[in-house]
């Protein structure tokens, strides 16, 4: 490995397709909520792999299931049982408060999974005639990158060159819950959405939408599907960001945390009524469910069941907000929204782009990414200190006072 940021950065630009423009830092290892470099300069990670590292770099709990599975075996198929996998879609199911899982790796295979199970529950269970299932969701979606995924995408950048389209799918504005029951007709098989639009910027739906999504989903029979693959397993303060409304969608999409910043670990989740739909050879993937992704996933699942995650995100996720909120108003920060830890902070565009904010915070030692804009988004690991936490902050500080 190299020694040299430069020359880390030179070979990648060289050897990669450029799709990512990440931070002029090279990370060697990492600790907690820490990295550290090539060169040995250490950062505080203010991103936690966009929620997949929640439980922080080199979890020793984490670390050691997937050591002790890696040693008996690690991949069957799907064409073979293997003894962790009823234990994980027990635990899983019992944690969402569901029946059955579809395990899948990454977060945009489950949401397309989840586009394939609401269409077929339409057609087999509601009776949508045959092709016209239609899905409704959100513009300023982030739901991942295959092509139907875009399709829905009201990105330009995520969008464009990517065609023929896919069809079925009516975006409505975020929060809008008249547009939502308009667009809602006999042939809409689900409502898909994110409980707080993370990519977007962290932008929270006003409060009541989740609870008029849920009402109006189940009186015109309707499936509500929260992707909570950035939002869910702790991020917020609960297992579910959907919780804090009291609010149960009839079906969950997740990834990223349940791999442990490990594996890619994803999955739908659902009642029997719906995941019961499928039968052999609808759908699979050789690596979804496989030993070593269930040993990882049942750790985390296991640590979530304390609850302790929940609690520091809820505690430490206070404490980010007051310190935000002081910066409100005082010329640098125009705005702050998110719930728990986790923050999207719109700087006033004067003192430069998400971009030159986070060069800046970098060079200080704290690694945060910017969305669009003069946005930049706070989704520290859960296991940060609250000293890290503050000296993070008095960083921000630091860089928004030029
Ligand atoms: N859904 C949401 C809400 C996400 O935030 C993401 C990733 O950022 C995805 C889906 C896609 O996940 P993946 O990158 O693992 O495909």
């Amino acid at each position: 490995p190299t020694t040299s940021t430069e020359r880390g950065i030179a070979a990648a630009e060289a050897h990669s397709a450029h799709n990512y423009h990440p931070l002029p830092v090279v990370v060697a290892s990492a600790e907690g909520a820490w990295m550290t470099d090539v060169e040995g300069k250490r950062y505080l990670d203010m991103l936690a792999g966009y929620s997949a590292l929640n439980f922080g770099h080199g979890n020793r709990r984490l670390i050691e299931a997937a050591k002790a599975q890696l040693d008996r075996v690690t991949l069957t198929s799907r064409a073979f049982h293997h003894d962790r996998f009823a234990e994980f879609c027990t635990r899983l199911a019992e944690f969402c408060g569901m029946e059955m899982v579809l395990p899948m790796n990454t977060g945009a295979e489950a949401v397309e999974t989840a586009v394939k199970t609401a269409r077929k529950w339409g057609y087999r269970v509601k009776g949508v005639p045959d092709g016209r299932a239609k899905i409704v969701v959100a513009d300023n979606n982030f739901h991942g990158r295959t092509t139907t995924i875009v399709s829905f995408s009201t990105d330009p950048e995520a969008r464009a060159d990517y065609g023929p389209y896919t069809p079925g799918f009516e975006i409505v504005p975020y929060g809008d819950l008249r547009a939502l029951a308009d667009a809602v007709d006999e042939d809409t098989v689900a409502v898909l959405i994110e409980p707080i639009q993370g990519e977007a910027g962290v932008l929270m739906p006003p409060a009541g939408y989740l609870p008029g999504v849920r009402e109006l989903t189940r009186e015109r029979n309707v499936l509500f599907v929260a992707d909570e693959i950035q939002s869910g397993l702790g991020r917020t303060g609960a297992d579910f960001a959907c919780r804090h409304e009291d609010v149960v969608p009839d079906m969950y999409v997740l990834g990223k945390a349940l791999g442990g910043g490990i594996v890619p670990v994803s999955a739908v989740v659902s009642s029997r009524e719906v995941l019961g739909l499928f039968r052999p050879g609808e759908h699979g993937s050789t690596f979804g469910g496989n030993p070593l992704a269930c040993a990882v996933a049942l750790e985390v699942l296991a640590m979530l069941r304390t609850g302790e995650y929940q609690q520091r995100a809820t505690e430490l996720g206070e404490h980010l907000h007051h310190e935000l909120g002081l910066l409100v108003g005082g010329g640098a920060v125009d705005a702050v929204r998110g719930r728990g830890l986790w923050a999207g902070i719109d700087i006033n565009p004067a003192l430069g782009t998400g971009r030159e904010i986070s060069e800046r915070l970098m060079e200080r030692g704290v690694l945060v990414k910017d969305t669009h804009g003069s946005t930049i988004r706070l989704a520290p690991p859960l296991v940060i200190s609250k000293e890290d936490l503050d000296w993070g902050l008095d960083q921000l500080r630091a860089v928004l006072a030029g």
